[in-house]
């Protein structure tokens, strides 16, 4: 580790490369020293490996940021730093399944991760999604979902042969599942790696197959699964079901299944986080006298006591009346209430006689006379005058 060779000067870039710089840089490294291109070559292996830790350092932007102040000790001090790239020795790495995705798909002919020589592969994750009501989001709930799952076939045991007979080793790749060529380009010879055609990469051929399951090792049936949904859950968030995915390959496990949740929208209530907004009308005889009003929440009617003289667009808030924390469902949010004072749009004659006292008994002018305009007070005027002359004239 001491002469360490420094990240950038293993991918030939400078300090300053752009994130381009390094994947292009990077890519014709990893197509020079793969692996798979020079089989049993120590030195192009250990090449590639190099450049590999160099490009996952340095295509990190945190990584690469303390890279360029500590250099290697960044990585280096009380081996917890450099367990994270643990990954560099093989190239099942989970960590590093991004980075070879992203490198790869292109070099191996898509499919992103490369298929590992016929060891045990972790089956393909299965996704689904499950509809649920607003309440449901908040409280959490029980939902059975239908999903179609492949099973290893019991008449052949997942070998996809008849009984009685044997896959044989595919005679084009021997097995392998891949086949490198070389080619003569502009830049020299190249040699790539494909999948091999015969057999799609299994290494084996089916002479007779296995008539429960076609030849594929697998049925599919309709399943049952359960799924608990968890309080708190949002919208879009997915709920991760273990070992209901697609079965593995020679031996490896199942994969997941990634429940989806789709929130159905409430009429009344919306949704932010952990709190919950709605709006509350409220008569003006209440805004201006206060008294209680009911409330809806997600718990049922809360009574509220409205304060004399309050103003519309008044957001109060009822502590603990939110979203339970999906991680705590006793820590819940708030809900958030806007009170709407209302204007009545439709208002008999007695309420209209009773609105006028009202307005006369806070000592406004009298409506009617006020529409009237100009004219009806120049009349009060002059009839004012002829009182006060009236008064002069006795
Ligand atoms: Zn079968
Ligand atoms: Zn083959």
């Amino acid at each position: 580790m001491a002469d360490k060779r420094d990240y950038y000067e293993v991918l030939g870039v400078s300090k300053t490369a752009s994130e381009s710089e390094l994947k292009s840089a990077y890519r014709k490294l990893a197509k020079k020293y793969h692996p798979d291109v020079n089989p049993g070559d120590k030195e192009a292996e250990a090449k590639f490996k190099e450049a590999t830790e160099a490009y996952s350092v340095l295509s990190d932007a945190d990584k690469r940021r303390q890279y360029d102040q500590f250099g290697h000790a960044a990585f280096e001090q009380g081996g917890g730093g450099a367990g994270g790239y643990g990954g560099f020795g093989g190239f099942d790495g989970a960590d590093m399944g991004d980075i070879f995705g992203d490198i790869f798909g292109d070099l191996f002919g898509g499919g992103g991760r490369r298929r590992a020589n016929n060891g045990p592969m972790k089956g393909a994750n299965l996704r689904a999604r499950v509809n649920i009501t607003f309440e449901e989001a908040v409280f959490g709930c029980d939902k059975e979902l239908e999903i179609v799952l492949k099973d290893e076939c019991t008449t052949c045991h997942g070998t996809g042969a008849k009984p009685g007979t044997q896959p044989t080793t595919c005679p084009k790749c021997k097995g392998e599942g891949q086949i490198v060529y070389t080619q003569q380009s502009m830049f020299g010879m190249v040699r790539n790696v494909q999948t091999c055609p015969d057999c799609n990469g299994s290494g084996k051929i089916i002479k007779d197959k296995c008539s429960a399951c076609h030849g594929t090792g697998y049925t599919s049936a309709r399943k049952k699964i359960q799924v608990s949904i968890p309080a708190g859950i949002d919208n879009g968030q997915s709920i991760r079901i273990r070992d209901k995915g697609e079965p593995g390959t020679n031996g490896g496990p199942r994969g997941d299944l990634l429940v989806e949740v789709n929130v159905a929208r409430h009429p009344i209530f919306q949704r932010q986080d952990m709190n919950i907004f709605s709006t509350a009308p409220l008569t003006y005889a209440q805004a201006a006298l206060g008294g209680e009003i009911h409330i809806n929440t997600v718990d049922g009617d809360v009574v509220y006591e409205v304060k004399p003289g309050t103003q519309t667009d008044t957001r109060i808030r009822l502590k603990g009346k939110g979203v339970p924390s999906l991680r705590n469902k006793n820590v819940r949010g708030d809900h958030y209430v806007t009170l709407i004072v209302q204007v009545p749009t439709k208002l008999n004659e007695e309420a209209k006689e009773a609105l006028r006292k009202f307005d006369e008994a806070c000592g406004n002018v009298n409506l009617d006379e006020k529409k009237g305009g100009s004219e009806k007070s120049e009349k009060k005027k002059k009839s004012f005058m002829d009182k006060l002359k009236e008064t002069f004239e006795d």
